[in-house]
């Protein structure tokens, strides 16, 4: 059977494989504890179902839209990041797409030539890298030295090729939970700025930060940094809306457009109704975003101290955003006697009954990424058992 040699050499998402494994001992009715998602657990506000149900019943979501989306959830777009990072953007700058995958996808489609090397910082996400495959670059995974194992510009610089594009700066970061500070952001704009290097900031966690840190979007920092940058964003984590499929990429006018026209090839345009639904969703009163950020708030203060106890887990930084912690269980792999960590976690999962993600899709294979996505019940119970796995591996 002919298969594209590019197609061959992407790998599956892990962290769907993983999800599907678990939710098929789930359905074999074994109890397991899910912290692999990736997925707010709260079902989307009624004000935004309801905004669908009516484009829905008044017929107004039965046809194709622009393929760059509404114009005015485009406007929507603009005007809600004005309000949160205090930037301006036309609508001609904004398209909307199937989720935010589908915008990154788009964006290393236009923005790609044949071998261009894309910055990855460590850990980073798992579609990236293949995203930029798929788009025929080379993603280079950048070894991390700064404060929290953050990116620096001497990371950056040192692999830094003639054929470096771009760079993926995540914050808060999918899996670590990290915010890059103003400062740190700063030093990397710059630094973009001066080699012409486009940066595409995936702000899709920007609302989900706690404890009191404050959010920075790169693009709110200078004229020049926004005008390198594509912002990637959308309305999943924030609203509790991923199975809508709607994101947002935001940034020069005729990256927008080309983009746009690639999409009018391929999905042609972002579910009508959903179009519909994101639009309630931006306008509309913030009150039930912000509960299910406090929520999960509390999930993590919940669930921090309690997998920072555990033997042979480390967390050096408190996470700040997102909801996931990525402590390093090296030490607890080798305590355990198992020979890596994907069999550490499927030990866990067979033993524990609590199914989490190794580190090695996002580039660190010494970490696992545990959701906090799910209920302070479970929560608590996930920490007992895993807590119990290891005091009886010992
Ligand atoms: N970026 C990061 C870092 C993510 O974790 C995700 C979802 O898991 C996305 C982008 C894509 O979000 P969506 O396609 O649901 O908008």
């Amino acid at each position: 059977m002919a298969i594209s040699k590019d197609v061959l050499k992407v790998q599956p998402s892990a962290t769907l494989a993983m999800s599907s494994r678990t939710n098929a001992l789930i359905a074999k009715g074994i109890d397991i504890i899910n912290l692999t998602v990736g997925q707010p657990d709260f079902a989307t506000p009624k004000s935004i179902q309801d905004a669908a149900i009516a484009a829905i019943q008044s017929g107004k979501a039965s046809f194709y839209t622009p393929a760059a989306g509404l114009p005015a959830l485009r406007q929507a777009v603009c005007d809600r990041i004005a309000i949160e990072d205090q930037v301006q953007y036309d609508p001609s700058q904004v398209i909307i797409t199937t989720g935010a995958k589908f915008g990154l996808f788009l964006l290393f489609q236009v923005i790609l030539n044949e071998a261009d090397d894309v910055l990855l910082p460590e850990p980073f996400w798992v579609s990236y890298a293949e995203q930029v495959h798929l788009a025929g670059g080379n993603a280079i995974a950048v070894k991390t030295t700064g404060k929290d194992q953050k990116v620096t510009v001497a990371d950056l610089e040192a692999a830094r090729t003639p054929k470096t594009q771009a760079i993926v700066l995540n914050s808060p970061q999918n899996p670590s939970g990290l915010l890059y500070e103003a400062d740190e952001l700063r030093a990397i704009g710059e630094w973009a700025v001066a080699h012409n290097i486009l940066i595409v900031a995936d702000d899709i966690y920007s609302n989900l930060v706690y404890n009191g840190n404050q959010f920075t979007s790169i693009v709110s920092l200078s004229d020049a940094i926004r005008q390198q940058t594509l912002l990637v964003t959308g309305v999943s984590k924030t609203y509790a809306m991923t199975g809508w499929r709607i994101g947002f990429v935001l940034g020069d006018a005729a990256i927008i457009k080309e983009m746009s026209k690639v999409a009018s090839h391929a999905t042609g345009n972002p579910t009508a109704a959903s179009q519909y639904a994101a639009i309630a969703a931006l306008n509309g009163d913030q009150s039930e975003a912000k509960a299910m950020r406090a929520a999960f708030e509390d999930r993590l203060n919940t669930i921090y101290p309690k997998i920072q106890a555990l033997p042979g887990f480390e967390i050096n930084t408190k996470p700040q955003g997102a909801f996931y912690l990525f402590p390093n269980v090296k030490a607890a792999v080798v305590a355990t006697g198992y020979a890596n960590t994907e069999d550490f976690v499927t030990a866990l999962l067979d033993e524990a009954h609590v199914a989490v993600v190794a580190g090695t899709a996002f580039g660190q294979p010494d970490h696992i990424r545990i959701s906090y996505a799910t209920s302070k019940e479970a929560l608590l119970t996930a920490c007992d058992r895993l807590a119990d796995f290891m005091a009886s591996h010992q």
